[in-house]
């Protein structure tokens, strides 16, 4: 027992640091190699434990992050420490152990709870409060018909740039209210986390049919709220809000700039949150970087899970374009496939549009999908990078081809019809394609009038969303401009 003492003591003393200052070194190395949502999420409530004979425990929050730590993090944590120590850590142990000193007090905020209001707003806590009765019957319907039924778990492709979203989201289902409280999903457009949010929706509903969820994009909340307060529908509000377990709130950066809205919900969010509902939130973008977005909000969203969604890798995009056939029941060989994901690169959503264009085109002219007639439909999908770059001239010209009219007939003053309408798709395309201003639009066309370049746009956007030739007339042009 002496002897034992006497060595830890020796072992205690050759630490240039204290556990404490060796794990914030340790935490401040991994910091630099891990994204901020990874780092946070997984390092957040860790510490050392003990560290004893060459052996450190690490205390973990939950099981979650200690099968995490254990299955990814292992190798850089050791490196980490056994660099710090001189060597002198052989070996690593995760423990669920709760670190002292963190209680879950919301009010402990030194923000203040209540922003200060502008006068012409009206909260809905400042309406009278007895309005506020939550009973068995007004209380949300089990389920949000919002909710998608293919958005499972099932159906979602785990590779490098989700699977911490995607674990995240799973362990959220499983144990609702738990330690990733609030989780907040955020990527850009496309990358599956509506998917996400509506999965975790969908099991939650499995496991306990009569459930409370509810479903809503910002826009909807928004509304909701603004309603309310001008129909003195406040109770209503809050408990369609309030009474919730699970709370999905989709693309939250539209609140921005929203003094009232984000009151509300800051009010909402503390509500459940100290009632342990579980809460998820996605955005296009971190907390943080959201304009406009208040300090409190900011604060409870990073106060749980961050996770990140990224643009999937080449791997990925196969394994999602396999598994889209194969529940389509359309297989595609293997170098259309991969074509395919060697082409599409930037989001699921465009992945599964440019296969559908395939079926689409293919199952119509009965023919089996080939490299050859695949190639020329994908052509509006190379990334922006190796895309090439169309000048107006080149535009107008393959649109006046297209048409079959002269170029300068499409240029000039006439209004006839057969060249008023390729007149306005080239004004379209410039806008689209080139992301060309209405008044270089107007002075490229003939030098026109700006808002001549305005409606022609809002003309033909408004025709495209019902009229097929008319789509597949753009893409057919598309795919001339851009054929290599
Ligand atoms: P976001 O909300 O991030 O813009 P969505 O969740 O709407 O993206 O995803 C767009 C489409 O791509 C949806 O049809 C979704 O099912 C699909 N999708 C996205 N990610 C995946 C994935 N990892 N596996 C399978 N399908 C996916
Ligand atoms: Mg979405």
């Amino acid at each position: 027992m002496i002897v034992f003492k006497l060595f830890a003591f020796i072992a205690k003393i050759h630490l240039p640091m204290n556990t404490n200052e060796l794990w914030q070194a340790v935490l401040g190395e991994l910091e630099l190699s891990l994204s901020k949502a990874n780092f946070t999420t997984w390092f957040k409530s860790t510490f050392i434990a003990q560290f004893e004979e060459g052996e450190i425990t690490i205390g973990v929050p939950n099981l979650f992050t200690k099968a995490w730590l254990e299955k990814k993090y292992h190798k850089n944590i050791l490196v980490s420490l056994q660099n710090l120590t001189n060597a002198r850590v052989r070996g690593i142990v995760y423990s669920v152990e709760a670190k002292q000193s963190e209680p879950k007090n919301l009010s402990a905020s030194a923000e203040p709870e209540t922003a200060p209001a502008s006068s012409d707003t009206v909260y809905i806590d400042d309406l009278p409060q007895n309005v506020y009765e939550p009973t068995a019957q007004n209380a949300v319907p089990a389920s949000d018909l919002t909710i998608n039924n293919k958005y499972i778990f099932k159906n979602f492709i785990v590779g490098k740039q989700n699977e911490l979203a995607h674990a995240a989201a799973q362990a959220v289902a499983a144990e609702p209210g738990g330690v990733y409280n609030p989780l907040f999903i955020y990527g850009g457009v496309g990358l599956g986390k509506t998917h996400l949010l509506q999965a975790i929706g969908n099991e939650l509903l499995r496991k306990q049919p009569n459930a409370r969820i509810l479903y809503v994009t910002c826009e909807r909340f928004t509304n909701d709220y603004i309603n309310a307060v001008r129909g003195g529908q406040a109770r209503q509000f809050k408990n369609r809000y309030r009474n919730v377990d699970l709370f999905l709130v989709d693309d939250i950066q539209f609140i921005t700039g929203k003094e009232g809205t984000q009151e509300e919900f800051f009010h909402t969010f503390n509500q459940l949150y100290q009632n342990n509902k579980q809460i998820v939130i996605s955005s296009d973008r971190p907390p943080k970087a959201i304009p406009a977005l208040e300090n409190r909000l900011v604060s409870r969203f990073e106060c749980g899970m961050m996770a990140d969604v990224g643009s999937p890798d080449y791997e990925t995009r196969v394994a999602i374009l396999e598994t889209k056939c194969s529940n389509k029941q359309y297989p595609l060989d293997r170098d259309v496939l991969h074509h395919v994901a060697t082409v599409v690169q930037s989001n699921v959503r465009e992945l599964e549009g440019a296969l559908n264009k395939i079926i689409a085109f293919h199952q119509f002219k009965n023919i089996r999908p080939e490299l050859e007639s695949v190639k020329p439909i994908l052509a509006s999908f190379q990334p922006a990078s190796s895309r090439k770059t169309v000048s107006p001239k080149l535009l107008i010209q393959t649109v006046a081809t297209y048409f079959d009219v002269q170029t300068e007939d499409l240029l000039g003053k006439s209004r006839e019809k057969r060249l008023a309408f390729p007149r306005q798709v080239a004004m379209y395309l410039m806008r689209e394609e080139m992301k060309a201003s209405y008044p270089s639009i107007g002075t490229e066309i003939g030098g026109r009038d700006h808002t001549t370049a305005m409606h022609a746009y809002g003309k033909i956007s408004d025709k495209l969303t019902d009229d097929e030739k008319l789509q597949h007339d753009i893409e057919l042009i598309k795919q001339r401009l851009y054929a290599l």
